[in-house]
């Protein structure tokens, strides 16, 4: 079964923009002016005072393929919780069709016809008596999986910056940029500059 990518906020540092500021002011002994100047926060992050933004951190529920989660979570910076292959049966076969299959001719079929031969095969193995974690060998790399995520504010806008770039991986990239326009709606004296 073709899927569709999801990427869902699932909590956030409360009041994180007042939090980050409160813990910038506070290197300058300037608390009585918080909340009085706008950008004062964008100015610090140009200036490279970037550890204030690690004070907040966002937690991203992701719906997406193995072969993204793969690249994710080598953002060291991050904390991980995704759905095993060892103790839960793929037995739906459940893939990321990529969109630029649709650009070449013939390669939908191609694709297609890998993924039912790849379930099939792990079908096959489980029925034969091997266990998921060695049956899962048989799986692609478009295997749907479910993965919750927690960044801090600062590694959030290194992953928007990294993935959103035209030479990230095309899924990887619809991700980053769904979690930019989260992120910029959430804490925009943060993120505006992304
Ligand atoms: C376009 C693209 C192509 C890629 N191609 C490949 C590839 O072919 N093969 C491959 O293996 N990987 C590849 N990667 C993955 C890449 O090398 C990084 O592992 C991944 O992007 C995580 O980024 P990071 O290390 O900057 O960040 P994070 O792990 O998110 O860390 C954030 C920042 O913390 C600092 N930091 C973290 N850990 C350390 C440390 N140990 N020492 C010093 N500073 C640290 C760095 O400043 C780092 O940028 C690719 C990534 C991109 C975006």
């Amino acid at each position: 079964m073709d899927s569709e990518i999801e990427v869902r906020l699932l909590a956030i540092t409360p009041n994180s923009e007042e939090l980050i500021e409160k813990a910038g002011r506070l290197c300058y002994a300037s608390e009585d002016k918080l909340g009085t100047k706008k950008g004062w926060l964008q100015a610090r992050i140009k200036e490279g005072h970037e550890s204030l933004i690690e004070h907040a951190s966002a937690t991203f529920y992701i719906r997406a393929s193995r072969a993204l989660t793969h690249e994710l979570v080598r953002h060291r910076l991050g904390s991980y919780s995704q759905r095993s292959q060892r103790y839960v049966k793929e037995t739906e076969p459940q893939f990321i069709t990529p969109p630029e299959i649709l650009e070449h001719p013939g390669a939908l079929d191609i694709f297609n016809e890998a993924m039912r031969a790849s379930w099939a095969s792990y079908q096959a193995l489980l029925d034969s008596g091997v266990k998921p974690e060695i049956a899962r060998y048989a799986l692609p790399n478009a295997c749907v999986t479910q993965i919750i995520c927690t960044w801090n504010f600062r590694e959030i806008r290194h992953i928007i910056k990294l993935r959103t770039s035209p030479r990230a991986l095309p899924e990887m990239r619809t991700v980053a940029l769904k979690i930019k326009e989260i992120m910029k709606a959430q804490a925009p004296s943060v993120f505006e500059d992304l």
